[in-house]
């Protein structure tokens, strides 16, 4: 780790300002998926144990730039207090007179949670102004947020400028955890990607194409392949010629490479969009017309599980079909279900493949799961996260 973190900080009797990634799914009023809480538990607890006082800022949802009760941190407040099993205040200001007068109010171990950062327009734009109110806020800055630092915005970035700056546990732990998948992957390395577009991806799947000894591909994805291949895709979801190009360069890439492109070699085709259609399975480069290739087929889920078991280390992202549907989950579940049982060292990182995981209730198989969809992926691109970047080198 190349970056300062909570550890090399002198935090005792100091006021932190820690941007959290509290972005979590609410329900009338109440918070239904915890993840992310519960991932800042470790610096937020790390804090208070030596006497800092712990100023929480986040984003929630997509406000358009201005209040939307809705999108208040009220609920996250409650949660997070019955977390810890402790007061949490929480104020309807970010930065302002009552946020200074709160934070000058603190003692040692207290927790304040700011409103929602993205009620403020000048968050997005990473206003130099709203940074040097924040700033005004506290003595020290923590960067917790790993699914937010992909984003140049004033709490992630620009206050990180203003004051010592460093990473949290968690951030630190996905820094650590994919950073050592990229730079000495336990071999062989075995990558499975799927979810919806290559377009999406392409630069993740060049990135691996160099890295990886194994490419395994799912989901949509793996229909432009096979057009780009010239082969029947039926009515499965592709991309423009565009991306259909795009997939033939990846298709020459990968043959120059070192690394092996698996598409598969089955599939679950459905005469239409919807749970209860007519199914077949059939090879993955012959659906037949007006037929939806909507999952990996049994053949190809068997042979994906068989080279994860082999694999020294397993990173995984987007499932292999559409998962949300019973009977397009088989694929998706495989991988997870091989992953959880592999000897190697497994990763996941997405969204959707990580909901898919804790679905199944294999969470805790995996090696690390990653908190961060997008932001895992622009870190294995190989682009800089302005959120990590910001910070102070040791
Ligand atoms: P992640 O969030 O894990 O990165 P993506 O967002 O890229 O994954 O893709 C997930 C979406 O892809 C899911 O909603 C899933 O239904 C969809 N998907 C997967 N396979 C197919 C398919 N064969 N046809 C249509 N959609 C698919
Ligand atoms: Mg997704």
């Amino acid at each position: 780790m190349l970056k300062k973190t909570v550890r090399d900080l002198e935090v005792g009797g100091k006021r932190v300002l820690v941007r959290v990634d509290f972005n979590v799914p609410l329900d009338a009023g109440r918070v239904v998926d915890d993840t992310r809480i519960r991932a800042a538990l470790p610096t937020i607890s790390y804090l208070r144990e030596r006497g800092a006082k712990v100023i929480l800022a986040s984003h929630l949802g997509r406000p358009k730039d201005a209040p939307d009760d809705a999108l208040r941190m009220d609920p996250v407040a409650a949660h997070l207090a019955q977390l810890i099993g402790s007061p949490v205040r929480k104020i309807d200001e970010l930065t302002g007179p009552e946020a200074e007068n709160a934070a000058a109010a603190m003692e040692p171990g207290d927790v304040l949670l700011l409103e929602n950062s993205r009620f403020d327009p000048r968050e997005k734009k990473n206003s130099p102004e709203l940074s040097a109110e924040l700033a005004r806020l506290a003595d020290l800055y923590v960067n917790d947020a790993f699914g937010a630092a992909h984003r140049a915005h004033a709490t992630t970035a620009g206050v990180a400028a203003l004051l010592p700056a460093a990473a949290g546990l968690l951030m630190e732990n996905e820094l650590d955890a994919l950073g050592a998948l990229l730079e000495s992957p336990a071999r062989p390395f075995v990558v499975v990607l799927g979810g919806a577009k290559v377009s999406d991806k392409i630069k993740v799947i060049e990135r691996f194409l160099d890295l990886a000894d194994e490419l395994l591909i799912g989901g949509a994805m793996c229909f432009t392949f096979f057009l780009a291949r010239g082969a029947q895709v039926g009515a499965s979801k592709v991309e423009d010629e565009e991306g259909v190009r795009l997939a033939a360069d990846l298709l020459d890439k990968a043959a120059a490479s070192r690394c092996e492109l698996v598409l598969p070699e089955d599939v679950v085709a459905a005469d239409a969009f919807s749970a209860d259609a007519a199914v077949q399975v059939v090879p993955g480069d012959r659906v037949p017309e007006g037929w939806l290739g909507l999952d990996i087929g049994p053949k190809a889920a068997e042979e994906y599980a068989a080279r994860i078991r082999g694999a020294g280390e397993v990173f995984w992202n987007g499932p292999m079909g559409v998962f949300e549907m019973a009977p397009f989950a088989k694929g998706t579940e495989a991988v997870a279900r091989a992953m959880a049982a592999a000897p190697g060292i497994t990763v996941v990182g997405g969204g959707d493949s990580v909901a898919a995981v804790r679905a199944l209730g294999l969470i805790g198989a995996m090696d690390h799961v990653s908190t961060g969809g997008g932001a895992s992926l622009e870190f294995i691109e190989g682009a800089s996260l302005p959120g990590v970047d910001a910070l102070q080198d040791r």
